[in-house]
């Protein structure tokens, strides 16, 4: 597949930086977000982001201004109606997401591959709600997209070869690794990563430890790059919650029942890094 025209559906953490990434490599991307205020937003972090690459000497300065070039930023879902994929990443809820899948089948082409950036949510599902099942498929980039080469390629239970294929090819020509994994609940990303954040919360909860603590153990003892309280903020707090909500729901299992703590700062609107607030306040 050559350099098709590439929709991304949410401007916040990570569909900023899917659009980017394909910018950078030569794709017409087309960003959609609800409000004029989202994407000027979303801009002036793409431009931040492509800026402090070219000062690490990794783009030219042209090659930074040819890439934010690349990405037009709309509020008109119509604005997608060309692109020979499309990768969502709104917010984490099975319903909005259910809704944008139908409008999209109805306005792609019926060759455009639908792509969902879901942390959690089942793949099958979204196929379901279009007539083209066997071209929805999971691009689950990881944060921040522009340095992370994992891209988890998740097949719902109708996803054919040839579209994994191309999800394969496409993410290799970005530079990543795709790894291809089964559609079920927190596919392997999540349903490993999420319930040793969610134990992390729970020592902070019982007073085990301080989450600077907790952290330290696992970045010292365990080799990890981040403490999973640190990872919790940069993900968000709310995206957290969701997730685990999902892997409770889905696999019907105790033990991924949701920390209290987890929900409780969640109401408050403590929800790490984007808020200002999480386990650290930045
Ligand atoms: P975010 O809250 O930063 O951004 C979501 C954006 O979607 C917001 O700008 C919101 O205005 C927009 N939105 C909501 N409804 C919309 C609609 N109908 N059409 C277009 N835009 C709409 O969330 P995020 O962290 O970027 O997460 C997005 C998706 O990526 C979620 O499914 C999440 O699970 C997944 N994900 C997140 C991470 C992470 O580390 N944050 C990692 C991998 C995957």
């Amino acid at each position: 597949m050559s350099k098709i025209e590439v929709a991304v559906l949410g401007g916040g953490t990570m569909g900023n930086g899917i659009a980017q990434v394909f910018a950078q490599h030569g794709h017409d991307v087309v960003l959609r977000d609800l409000s004029a205020d989202i994407l000027d937003r979303a801009r002036a972090n793409i431009t931040k982001s492509l800026g402090k690459l070219a000062e690490k000497g990794k783009l030219t300065a042209e090659e930074r201004d040819a890439s934010l070039g690349r990405i037009r930023f709309d509020t008109d879902l119509a604005a997608c109606a060309r692109a020979g994929l499309v990768v969502e990443a709104v917010v984490e809820n099975l319903e909005i997401k259910l809704g944008i899948f139908r409008d999209l089948d109805g306005l792609t082409p019926p060759d455009t591959i639908l792509a969902s950036n879901t942390s959690s949510i089942s793949i099958t599902k979204l196929a379901a709600a279009t007539k083209r099942p066997d071209k929805v498929i999971g691009m689950h980039f990881m944060n921040p997209v522009p340095l992370m080469t994992l891209v988890e390629v998740i097949r719902g239970q109708a996803t054919s070869d040839a579209t994994t294929q191309a999800v394969f090819e496409l993410s290799k020509a970005l530079g990543k690794t795709p790894v291809e994994v089964n559609d079920y609940p927190g596919f392997v990303s999540n349903r490993v990563l999420m319930p040793m954040i969610n134990e992390a919360i729970y020592c902070v909860y019982e007073g085990v430890a301080t989450p600077e603590s907790i952290d330290q153990v696992m970045k010292l003892g365990m080799n990890h790059p981040m403490g999973p309280l640190t990872l919790a903020d940069f993900i968000g707090l709310d995206v957290c919650l969701a997730i685990l909500n999902v892997l409770h729901d889905g696999l019907g299992d105790p033990k991924y029942r949701p920390c209290p703590l987890l929900k409780r700062m969640v109401d408050a609107g403590w929800l790490g890094r984007k808020s200002g607030r999480g386990f650290y306040t930045y």
